[in-house]
């Protein structure tokens, strides 16, 4: 996604995005290498998005109150913290969420993104995960409101943000959600991807609720984080086209 971006923006001889596997231990001093190596950046995933905020020298807003970055930026000596993470998500939504009733399900480090721009858009969020323990600690420090029986009927915005479907999982067994209680006046977002459409994104499709897929959020992100490093406009259907293979 990000090599089919930089090539349609005429950098793809000064640029590359390269992925580089760190182990937990080796993250810290591997990434203060980077600056010096020539890297103009770095998109961080799990498990060192705590760890990503920690080492830098400035943080965006955005990812001290999350409290996870996805997103660095090596400038003039600094190493600077984002996370594009809850602005993607907004990005990759129909219309604006404030003044809806959202439904987040989870309680990782993808629910906190989301319940944070959803929040701050003015959403009224309801959080409902597995673990209860950790829906009211994420509610505490992000707000929205933990739910134990969420009435699916009633939100118009539903975002699985758990792991659910990844491997195959019926979420329809592991989450508080019917096929019968979707409807076309809702939009359904599952940031789980993959290559075939998640069984929660079929079964919300065929009720005629509008859906987002997690591919798109995916891509949404990377744009922003690719306009952070670049200065330059993302080339969004390029880097969807290749994200989708
Ligand atoms: P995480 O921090 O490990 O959190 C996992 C979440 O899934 C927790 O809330 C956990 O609940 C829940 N969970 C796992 N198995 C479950 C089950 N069988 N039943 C009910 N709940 C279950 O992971 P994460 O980083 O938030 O990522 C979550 C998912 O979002 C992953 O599939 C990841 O690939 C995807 N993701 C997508 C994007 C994107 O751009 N599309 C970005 C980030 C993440 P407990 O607290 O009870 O364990």
């Amino acid at each position: 996604m990000h090599s089919a971006a930089l090539a349609e923006l005429g950098l793809g001889e000064e640029w590359s995005y390269e992925a580089i596997d760190l182990a937990p231990d080796a993250f810290e001093a591997a990434v203060q290498a980077m600056p010096a190596e020539g890297f103009a950046g770095a998109n961080v995933t799990v498990p060192h998005k705590g760890a990503a905020l920690a080492l830098a020298d400035e943080l965006s807003e955005t990812a001290r109150e999350i409290g996870a970055a996805n997103t660095l930026v090596f400038e003039d000596g600094e190493i600077r913290a984002e996370n594009t993470d809850a602005d993607g998500l907004l990005r990759a939504l129909p219309g604006s969420p404030e003044g809806k009733r959202a439904l987040v399900l989870g309680a990782g480090g993808a629910a906190r993104a989301i319940v944070w721009a959803l929040v701050r858009e003015g959403a009224e969020v309801a959080v409902w995960n597995r673990t209860e323990l950790r829906s009211q600690h994420l509610c505490e420090e992000l707000g929205g409101e933990p739910v134990s029986e969420p009435d699916q009927a009633v939100f118009e915005l539903i975002v699985n943000s758990t792991a659910v479907g990844l491997h195959g999982e019926d979420p329809f067994v592991e989450l508080p959600l019917s096929t019968a209680a979707f409807s076309p006046e809702q939009t359904v977002v599952d940031m789980v991807y993959g290559s075939e459409p998640t069984a929660l994104l079929r079964a919300a499709e065929e009720a005629g609720a509008t859906i987002v897929d997690g591919i798109e959020v995916l891509v949404q992100q990377g744009a922003l984080s690719l306009e952070i490093w670049t200065g330059r406009p993302a080339p969004l259907e390029t880097m969807r086209a290749a994200a989708r293979g």
